[in-house]
């Protein structure tokens, strides 16, 4: 599938030109135009209230959003929006300062406010699902001849990743690789029945019988055998460690979980920018 449509900094500027179109969508989004006496809610012109025409009951449609009570105008926080939406290798709070000419603070508070709300599914994958774990995060100098390999290994997390074909992925930080852990993550997040694709590692064989399960065997040299193979999700591993290193640079075993549910959001939402970026601001809005 290829992207469908673009949806950048001119899209935004014509569709939301100003603060008060931006309250509109929030508006339009939470509340019913229609009030429950049957008058019509109308934009109280020097607030941010929506007022009936005949009860005069009002409505602050930013009350209980990461918009309420902030300084930050609203038309600023659509485009930080935008800007996080399209950045699919991530964005610093360093850069986003500089795209927003905002303080550091803002910028780090706006970014940390959109990520928390990135919260993953439960729903089980199903069909045909790879699965894998990697080492992610932490400094990577494993020393001259990898001496201090096993210290830098400790400084990372496992993560354990599973990804439909052509649809959706799920990445969660683990404390190990243990076949207890493999179940519980198998169990917690893909349908009994499903079609498993694994590596070689022994863990996996507790599944068997309660999904197909077929391992391609890389210390053999096999990557793939017919429609065995983790392609899917290796492509994705190797995208966020080049995006971790490259806009992170490290990114500590506490707020790794947050950065991983950004990273599945952008490709949860990959073919569309503007789809994506709708579903950002509905997510937020009812976060
Ligand atoms: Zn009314």
């Amino acid at each position: 599938m290829k992207r469908i449509n673009r949806y950048g900094i001119r899209s935004l500027e014509r569709d939301f030109p100003n603060n008060e179109s931006c309250l509109n969508f929030i508006f339009n989004t939470l509340h019913k135009p229609i009030c429950s006496c049957g008058g019509t809610f109308r934009l109280l012109t020097g607030y941010k209230k929506y007022q009936c025409s005949k009860c005069r009951f009002r409505i602050s449609p930013t009350a209980n959003t990461i918009f309420h009570k902030s300084d930050t105008p609203l038309s600023l926080w659509f485009k930080a929006i935008l800007i996080f939406s399209n950045a699919k290798s991530g964005i610093s709070a360093k850069e986003m300062e500089r795209q927003l000419e905002v303080t550091y603070k803002c910028a780090y508070r706006i970014l940390s406010q959109i990520r928390s709300a990135l919260k993953q599914s439960n729903e089980p994958l199903t069909g045909v699902v790879e699965m894998d774990s990697a080492y992610i995060g932490g400094r990577h100098y494993g020393g001259k001849n990898n001496e201090q390999l096993s210290r830098a290994m400790k400084k990372k997390s496992v993560v354990t990743i599973a990804v439909t074909r052509g649809g959706k992925i799920r990445a969660e930080v683990r404390p190990n690789v243990t076949a207890d852990e493999m179940e519980d993550f198998i169990m917690n997040n893909i349908s009994e029945g499903s079609n498993l694709m694994t590596d070689n590692a022994k863990g996996y064989d507790r599944v068997k019988g309660r999904y197909d399960l077929e391992k391609v065997n890389h210390g053999k040299g096999e990557y793939v055998r017919g429609k065995a193979h983790i392609n899917t999700i290796e492509t994705w591993i190797s995208h966020i460690k080049s995006s971790i290193r490259g806009t992170y640079k490290v990114i500590s075993k506490q707020h790794l979980q947050s950065y991983l549910d950004a990273f599945v959001f952008h490709y949860n939402n990959r073919y569309s920018d503007k789809g994506r970026f709708e579903v950002l601001l509905e997510t937020l809005l009812h976060a």
